[in-house]
């Protein structure tokens, strides 16, 4: 069946059901952005064309809110607690609802064995059946609640699951064997995914699919008028919780920043003002999403502690027309941080917000070392006098999320395997030579393969491949960013081939086809050569001193980094 777009959200809502504070969050929003998501559909329905798109069974399992997980989340809804989760599956829910897609939706264990047709209980009923959905999305919670009532069928499905992961899983952490032969085991990972089935809040790591979420857009007029009422020594601290501003160091910069501005925060508080907010801030207690958006309308300058790490609200400032003034770090991450400790990550985190650091940036975002006070007052000199216009990424708009989704939906299987090429026989028959499987171009970026006909089908396209080699020490997400391109995991196939080791003219000695995850990769001085012999381990985040590295690397398009230019 063909999905069509819907612009009436009516019956999404009611399918959402009621009863969590949380569930009632997550409403207020979609319906808050509606009119939003229905211009977006228009007009992503006009570039596509009316292109086929095939509508899918599609069961949302929202793990973290189901009673079996202890559902920590709802009781805080109102009380300062994380919200980011709540806005993504709010606008995961409604973007695939958008697009057309044949929706069930789940926040209970019962709910979700009567949907998978599975008999209820706890023990390990495995589903007999066929599976009866084409995608299954859902969170770590989730899976562990599908292992207990699926058993063992899960196992068989589990290329329809698609892990929503906020921080994002690394290749190393999700392949069970290698990560507790190599110590990088933690409380989540190990699920032997395909690693692009974990989609992220942000761009962190492209091993992953990142998903993301939205944020209010603004017409011209809207625009207009915010830079005319733009308040400019009024500043909004981003941190809805007391604690937040607990931070080391933040009290004396708030003493600072007082000296100029206009202080507001959006703290929670149930009676008495929490002691951790200075009296000489305005705090307007925890707000609803729609009035905190007003409050940034006017504000210049809305400044981060450092705490929370990668949330929505910078973005949503941003869009509203401020600066955002956040800490440089020595980067946080999960070797050195509490809060990334049992991540499944080694991501090194460089500031409060590094997407607002790295995609954004001035005049828009200003990152400074907090340490410094001289900086510090410097730069919130600046914001004052600098004029910035509201802006936001395409990827966070309506449009943006529903042109990605779609095209996941559409494209990504990982169902039917990987596929190495040329295979292992191919190369042997002809090794490198004109007549092989790839061409070999020379570009202004760096070396482009001209697949012959006889590459298997491939998304991304494999036009879009670029080969780079990293420097030792180097990841393949830095290599590619070098060279102005991203690492695609999706490549590596392409690449974990002596053709391409010969082709890059690199001196083997001999070449051995290891579990690796840095691989393939070669050593200069042992002249070492190294294919990757585990699929699963293919990482663009990998690196090693002793080793530079194989990177496959492509284009994206502008304010769409999830998409190369010839991806939808
Ligand atoms: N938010 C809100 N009222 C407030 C402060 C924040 O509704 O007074 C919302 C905000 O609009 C954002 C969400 O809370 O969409 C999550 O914000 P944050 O960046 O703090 O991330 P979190 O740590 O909650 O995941």
């Amino acid at each position: 069946r063909q999905a069509a777009f819907r612009t009436d959200i009516g019956s999404l809502l009611e399918q959402i059901g009621t009863g969590k504070e949380s569930l009632s969050f997550m409403k207020r929003r979609i319906r808050r952005l509606a009119s939003q998501w229905g211009t977006a559909a228009h007009r992503l329905d006009g570039k596509l064309r009316r292109r086929w798109r095939e509508q899918k069974k599609i069961l949302v399992h929202v793990g973290f809110l189901t009673e079996e997980s202890g559902d920590v989340f709802s009781p805080k809804v109102l009380k300062g607690g994380p919200l980011g989760e709540m806005v993504q599956w709010a606008d995961i829910l409604t973007a695939l609802y958008v697009l057309g897609h044949n929706l069930k939706i789940s926040v209970s264990v019962k709910e979700l064995q009567g949907f998978l047709g599975v008999p209820p209980g706890r023990g390990s009923c495995p589903l007999t059946g066929p599976l009866p959905f084409d995608l299954i999305y859902t969170d770590y919670h989730g899976l562990q609640q599908m292992k207990q009532h699926m058993g063992l069928s899960l196992k068989k499905h589990k290329c329809h699951i698609r892990v929503i992961d906020t921080f994002g899983t690394e290749p190393a952490y999700n392949h069970e064997e290698y990560a507790t032969l190599h110590g990088y085991r933690t409380n989540w990972g190990y699920w032997n995914l395909n690693s692009r089935q974990y989609m992220t809040m942000f761009p962190h790591t492209p091993d992953n699919s990142f998903m993301g979420f939205v944020s209010e857009e603004l017409n011209e007029t809207e625009k207009l008028s915010i830079q005319r009422n733009k308040v400019n020594n009024m500043a909004v601290v981003y941190g809805k919780e007391a604690s937040m501003w607990k931070v080391k160091l933040s009290q004396s910069f708030l003493q600072i920043l007082h000296r100029y501005m206009e202080i507001h925060g959006t703290v929670y508080y149930e009676t008495q003002r929490p002691p951790e907010v200075p009296a000489f801030v305005k705090n307007h207690g925890l707000l609803p999403q729609q009035e905190l958006q007003q409050l940034l309308r006017k504000a210049k300058l809305f400044i981060g502690f450092g705490f929370p790490y990668e949330g929505p609200a910078p973005l949503e400032a941003i869009a509203n027309g401020c600066i955002f003034l956040q800490p440089k770090f020595h980067p946080h991450s999960s070797l050195n941080h509490e809060f990334f400790r049992g991540k499944p990550t080694s991501r090194e985190v460089s500031s409060q917000h590094p997407y607002a650091e790295q995609y954004i940036g001035r005049p828009h975002v200003m990152t400074v070392d907090f340490n410094n006070s001289q900086e510090f007052d410097s730069a919130v000199r600046e914001i004052m006098r600098t004029k910035v216009e509201p802006y936001l990424p395409y990827e966070y708009t309506c449009e943006g999320m529903l042109e990605r989704v779609h095209a996941y939906i559409q494209h990504q299987d990982f169902c039917v395997p990987d596929i190495p090429f040329p295979p292992a026989n191919v190369s042997k028959m002809w090794p490198g030579g004109p007549s092989g499987p790839f061409a070999l171009l020379p570009n202004s970026t760096g070396l482009g393969w001209a697949p012959n006909a006889s590459a298997p089908p491939s998304w991304p396209p494999l036009s879009a491949l670029q080969l780079q080699v990293s420097e030792e020490g180097q990841s393949c997400v830095e290599a590619c960013q070098h060279g102005g391109l991203v690492c695609e995991p999706a490549f590596f196939r392409f690449i974990n081939n002596k053709e391409a080791l010969s082709r890059l003219e690199v001196q083997c000695e001999g070449v051995e086809a290891e579990v690796n995850h840095v691989f393939p990769a070669f050593s200069v001085v042992q002249r070492e050569c190294g294919l990757q012999k585990e699929p699963l381990l293919f990482s663009c985040a990998g690196f090693s001193t002793k080793y530079r590295r194989l990177c496959p690397c492509r284009d994206f398009r502008k304010g769409q980094v999830a998409l190369c230019r010839d991806c939808l």
